[in-house]
């Protein structure tokens, strides 16, 4: 058995034992990594591939995988018109001009429903990262208007946190409690019932920190370095 699919079994023994009652997607982040590696992931049973840029994901992912291709970094306006053509998703909206820029490219290509999409939510508030702070009203404000943008489909959160900045348990408390009301907050906007929000799915957790974010609620988690080494 190759390092890859040893690992992504390993993970998914411990997503069972974490969380026995409900399923959590894996996606393999095969930022950086070839197409063959990607490959391999896909056949050892992840269920996504999030790449972070455009130009990365077009010459790597033409053709497109067997899979659900997903946008995870920070999108430019001027490469919009590339990605909704090339991903299946993008779980980076960080900005209300971001989320307009995409309807409106969708708009100009006669794109028929909605697209879907994740709102990226700066789990730590650091000014390093982007994304919408992780408060309630500020997610209801955004959520609430989001029906004029009749192309998106909001189906989720990505949600972004520091890593620990050292390995003290004050330190991973700190994180744990964060991705803990970020996995509340998550579960707060679906009950606002959005028709255009439905927010099935809470992106959260990477190869460090992945099984905290699943005790927290995470449906779907982001791992690079913890399937390709
Ligand atoms: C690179 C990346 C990951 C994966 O990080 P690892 O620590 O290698 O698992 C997850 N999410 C985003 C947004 C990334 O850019």
């Amino acid at each position: 058995m190759s390092d890859i699919t040893n690992r992504v079994q390993r993970i998914k023994a411990r997503l069972h034992e974490l969380a026995p009652d409900h399923s959590v997607a894996i996606m393999a982040v095969t930022k950086t990594r070839s197409r063959v590696e990607g490959i391999q992931a896909l056949n050892a049973g992840v269920a996504l591939i999030g790449e972070n840029r455009v130009q990365e994901s077009l010459a790597k992912w033409t053709p497109k995988p067997d899979a659900p291709l997903h946008f995870i970094g920070h999108l430019q306006t001027n490469k919009v018109k590339y990605a909704i053509r090339h991903f299946d998703a993008i779980d980076s909206v960080d900005t209300e001009k971001l989320a307009t820029t995409i309807n409106e490219s969708l708009q100009t290509m006669d794109y028929s429903g909605r697209f879907p999409v994740m709102l990226q939510v700066n789990g730590g508030q650091e000014s390093s990262k982007s994304g919408f702070d992780p408060d309630l009203d500020t997610m209801r404000r955004f959520l609430g208007h989001a029906e004029h943008w009749d192309h998106l489909l909001f189906t989720g959160l990505m949600a972004l946190f520091p890593r620990p900045a050292d390995t003290s348990l004050t330190e991973i408390q700190r994180i744990r409690h964060l991705m803990k009301e970020t996995g509340e907050l998550w579960r707060m906007c679906q009950l606002e019932g959005y028709p255009w929000a439905p927010l099935e799915d809470l992106s959260m957790g990477m190869t460090q920190d992945y099984e905290w974010a699943v005790e927290a609620g995470s449906t779907m988690i982001r791992m690079g370095s913890g399937l390709f080494g």
